[in-house]
């Protein structure tokens, strides 16, 4: 009989060690290839969606760029592009490794014994819906806190983009900071309670189980049911099998995770593009480059009432330039828009060459404009990079050429690294008039067929600008020029100057037939060019 129970005992000895190697090994290997192809397939997901997430904002529209704010992308590329890649990182292999391993051990423990292998496994349906509960309670949490910290990049993004406003107006921006990031932190706060609160909750099941399959295990040890091995082989599966049912919860919430931010990127990601390429769209021709403007009508989405622009109408050829002028908001820069498809026109037509600007390719026509804008925007890189930002290639002369019509050149070459220079971020270290005509340059190494100049010349006072628009002169000769500027010194010479008021073209001439006109051209010119100007007068 001694001789009986010894064997059994040996037997379960062997048993529960042969199973805890196998089951050791399994882990091992499962473990090695989440590790391995988890991460492979992780990083290679990651690196699918960041190409394919920059790939769509780079050919978003400006109107999605008007209605979206960048914090809100970069939040979008950042966190929620991590959640989908994390899934496929983390949590797919890891559901089969926790299924196996759950699985095989409640099939041991219940067919070696039956109400014991129940009473081990009670802790499971407990444990398995109070981390599930917690990790989408936690979860919901976390998309509050990703919002708040959307709202914290967002404040950052314009604190940091507008930095020297910021420092003029230094409390008020602090207020707007601090509401942000103690939001932010309320959350992490209330999440730390919940998942403490938690771990309590499944430490006690799990105990209270262990307790119980002690005490009625215990007994079945003294009626000689079972051997102390066979006892001790349930509790140390029970420890085996606790993190796997806890990592349920996690897995539970990474796949919630990944369908909602993978739900946010898809949707950027399957938005449609409002500007592109029509079917069949061939490359814009330019054979003489005539730009024409026939009833064009716009207006903003969202805009409701009267529309931003309305019945412009003009004709320029090659070596023309149109002056564009009128007051601040009249759409002057709406109509610069246009050119390059920034925004469809809403009525009529605008063609180059006869050939409509939506019937060619994108990459053609923008090949074939150039827009200075307003906002002088630089990369943080040399000088060099930033002027052959359209034509990489280019060689250092045809650069040297592009910044000497800028009147660049000399203020280049007397900084110690000339042309290598890095410019501060978005051109900090440059002046504002120095940012312009970097700009200039710019444009200028693309030989557009058409160049607008939109108020690109503000910040650079009129003997430069007289200078830049001289070594232009022989640029301009085959091109269309469209200038345009609240100086009326910067266009003045202009083959036909539009005043814009309200959308509409309401003077149009050369300089002298408008100042014969004496309408609002030649208010706006006794007011800012004539000698006797009443302003000064007064002064
Ligand atoms: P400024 O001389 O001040 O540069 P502008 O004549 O160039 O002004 P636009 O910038 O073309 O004027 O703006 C024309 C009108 O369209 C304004 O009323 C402006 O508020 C509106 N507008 C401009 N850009 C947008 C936009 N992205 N979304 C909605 N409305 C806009």
């Amino acid at each position: 009989m001694a001789e009986g129970a010894g064997t059994a005992a040996e037997h379960a000895l062997w048993n529960t060690a042969l199973t805890l190697l196998v089951v050791s090994v399994l882990r091992g290997l499962f473990t090695m290839a989440q590790n391995y192809y988890g991460e492979a397939v992780g990083h290679q997901t990651g690196y699918e969606l960041r190409l394919a997430f920059y790939e769509k904002i780079q050919r978003l529209s400006f109107a999605f760029h008007d209605r979206v704010h960048t914090g809100d992308l970069i939040t979008l590329g950042l966190l929620d592009l991590d959640g989908v890649r994390m899934f496929f990182s983390t949590g797919v292999l890891r559901v089969v490794l926790l299924g196996v391993l759950i699985g095989v051990g409640a099939y041991l423990l219940i067919s070696t014994d039956p109400v014991l292998g129940l009473l081990s496994l009670s802790f499971v349906p407990f444990v398995a819906w109070r981390s599930s509960v917690t990790q989408l309670r936690l979860r919901s949490t976390w998309l509050t806190l990703q919002q708040r910290l959307s709202v914290l990049s967002r404040v950052m993004d314009e604190n940091l983009g507008g930095i020297r406003v910021v420092r003029a107006f230094a409390a008020q921006s602090h207020e707007k900071f601090d509401r942000a990031k103690q939001d932010a932190l309320d959350l992490a706060n209330e999440r730390v309670d919940i998942r403490v609160g938690n771990t309590s909750a499944m430490n006690f099941s799990f105990l209270a189980a262990m307790g119980l399959v002690l005490w009625f295990g215990g007994q079945k040890v003294m009626a000689g049911q079972i051997s102390v091995g066979t006892l001790a082989q349930f509790l140390t599966f029970m420890t085996i099998l606790q993190m796997p049912v806890r990592q349920l919860g996690l897995m539970v919430n990474s796949f919630a995770r990944a369908s909602t931010c993978g739900t946010r990127l898809f949707e950027l990601l399957d938005t449609e593009l409002d500007i592109k390429d029509a079917p069949g769209a061939r490359d814009l021709v330019v054979t003489e480059g005539v730009l024409r403007f026939d009833d064009v009508g716009f207006r903003y989405g969202g805009s409701g009432g009267r529309p931003t622009l309305s019945g412009i109408s003009f004709e320029a050829r090659p070596g023309q330039t149109i002056g564009i002028v009128g007051p601040p908001g009249s759409g002057k820069s709406t109509i610069a828009h246009l050119i390059p498809r920034f925004y469809d026109v809403t009525r009529g037509t605008i063609t180059i060459d006869g050939q409509d600007i939506r019937a060619v390719t994108l990459q053609s026509l923008r090949k074939a404009v150039g827009v200075v804008q307003q906002d002088a925007f630089l990369f943080t890189t040399s000088i060099e990079n930033n002027i052959a930002y359209g034509n990489p290639w280019a060689r250092e002369t045809r650069i040297e050429r592009a910044a000497e019509s800028a009147q660049l050149h000399n203020y280049i070459i007397g900084l110690p690294a000339g042309y290598t220079t890095i410019v501060g971020e978005r051109g900090a270290s440059l002046s504002g008039g120095q940012r312009q005509r970097l700009t200039i340059a710019r444009s200028l190494m693309l030989r557009p067929s058409v160049l607008v100049l939109d108020d690109s010349t503000a910040a650079i006072d009129a003997g430069t600008e007289q200078r830049i628009r001289a070594a232009m002169k022989r640029f301009a000769k085959d091109r269309v020029t469209l200038i345009i500027s609240h100086r009326l010194s910067s266009l003045m010479h202009a083959d036909e100057i539009l005043f814009v008021e309200g959308g509409r073209i309401v003077e149009r001439g050369t300089h002298e037939e408008l100042l014969a006109l004496g309408g609002r051209y030649r208010a706006l010119y006794d007011l800012q060019l004539r000698p006797d100007d009443a302003a000064l007068g007064a002064a």
